[in-house]
C-alpha cells in the first residue's frame, strides 16, 4: 500500500509538472521568429542592433519605451537600431515586437532587454562671467525642447548612404553623458554629444548625407546645425563661428556644413558633435563602433 501511495504521488507530480511545461513548450512552437539583440545589455544613452529572422516574414514593427524602433530588411533578417535613453532607469524592460508574416498571420513577442547604468561621472566647468546666464536651467530646458520637437520626428526614408563618419578625427576633450556642474552650482547638465579639440576656423563636414532640418545659433550650442539621415536618426553640429547651410538643403557625407568655432556655452573651440536615434541621444563613439554600411547589409 505504501509504494501504491507512493506511486500515485509520482504520478500526479508528473502531471503538474507536465501541465507547467506544456505551456511553455506551446509558446516555444508557436514562436515562429528568432529575434537576436546583439549585446546582453544596453547603456543608458546606448543602442545595439536586434535583427528578427524567419521564413516568410513580411513586416516587423517594434516599441522600446513607448517609442517605435523601425525595422528595415537586411541579409541576416530584419533589422533594428535599439537606443536607450540616457534618463532610462537600470532596469529590464520589453521589446514590443509584432511580426507578421505572408500568410497574413503575425505574433508578438516580447523580448527582453536590459538597460545597464552609463556609468557616468560628474564634472566640474567654469564659464566666464558674461556666460553665466547660460548655466540657467530654464535656458537648457528651453534649448532642449526645442531641439527634440525636430529630432525627436522619424522620418521613414533613409536619406544617408554607406556609414557615418566623426566630422574630425582629433582627440576627444569631452565625452558623452557625463553630468556638468557650471562654476560650482548645484544644477547639473548632461553632456549630450562628445567634444573634438579642434581649434576655430576649421572647416566641420557632416557625418553622413542627409537634410537640414536646423541652422540657427542656440543660447548654449551657439552656431548650430542639425542633420536628419532619416530612419531616425540625427547628428548635430555645435558651437560654429559659420553655418554654410540652410533648413532644407541636401547635404553628401563630407559637405562642409560650417566652421569650428567657441560660440554658446563653451570654455574653448571645440566641435561638440551629437548623434539622436528614435528620439534620444545616445553616445557617438558607440554609434560609430556599429559600423553602420548600408553597402553590406
Ligand atoms: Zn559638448
Amino acid at each position: 500500500m505504501k509504494h501504491g501511495k507512493g506511486m500515485a504521488q509520482a504520478v500526479v507530480l508528473v502531471m503538474v509538472v507536465l501541465a507547467l511545461a506544456l505551456p511553455a513548450l506551446a509558446t516555444a512552437q508557436t514562436t515562429r521568429a528568432v529575434v537576436t539583440v546583439n549585446a546582453q545589455w544596453v547603456k543608458q544613452g546606448g543602442l545595439t542592433t536586434v535583427y528578427v529572422a524567419g521564413d516568410q516574414i513580411t513586416n516587423v514593427t517594434g516599441m522600446f519605451q513607448e517609442r517605435g524602433v523601425y525595422f528595415y530588411p537586411s541579409k541576416l533578417g530584419y533589422k533594428a537600431l535599439l537606443s536607450a535613453s540616457i534618463d532610462l532607469k537600470a532596469d529590464t524592460y520589453p521589446l514590443q515586437l509584432l511580426i507578421e508574416y505572408a500568410d497574413g498571420t503575425s505574433e508578438r513577442i516580447d523580448q527582453p532587454v536590459t538597460v545597464a547604468s552609463g556609468g557616468y561621472a560628474t564634472v566640474s566647468l567654469y564659464v566666464v562671467g558674461a556666460l553665466l546666464p547660460l548655466t540657467d536651467p530654464t535656458v537648457e530646458d528651453a534649448e532642449i525642447a526645442k531641439v527634440f520637437n525636430i529630432m525627436d520626428r522619424f522620418t521613414p526614408a533613409r536619406y544617408w548612404d554607406g556609414g557615418f563618419i566623426l566630422p574630425n578625427p582629433n582627440d576627444l576633450v569631452a565625452w558623452f553623458g557625463t553630468y556638468r556642474s557650471y562654476n560650482g552650482q548645484s544644477y547639473l547638465s548632461r553632456h549630450t554629444g562628445i567634444d573634438i579639440a579642434v581649434g576655430e576656423g576649421v572647416p566641420v563636414p557632416v557625418s553622413a548625407s542627409g537634410r537640414v532640418v536646423l541652422s540657427q545659433p542656440l543660447p548654449i550650442r551657439g552656431g548650430y546645425v542639425l542633420v536628419d539621415h532619416g530612419w531616425g536618426i540625427y547628428t548635430g553640429y555645435a558651437h560654429l563661428s559659420e553655418r554654410f547651410v540652410v533648413p532644407g538643403d541636401w547635404v553628401n557625407q563630407g559637405d562642409v556644413i560650417g566652421m569650428s568655432g567657441m560660440t554658446g556655452r563653451v570654455t574653448g573651440a571645440h566641435i561638440h558633435f551629437e548623434i539622436a536615434v528614435d528620439g534620444a541621444w545616445i553616445d557617438p563613439e558607440d554609434f560609430l563602433a556599429l559600423g553602420l554600411d548600408t553597402a553590406t547589409e
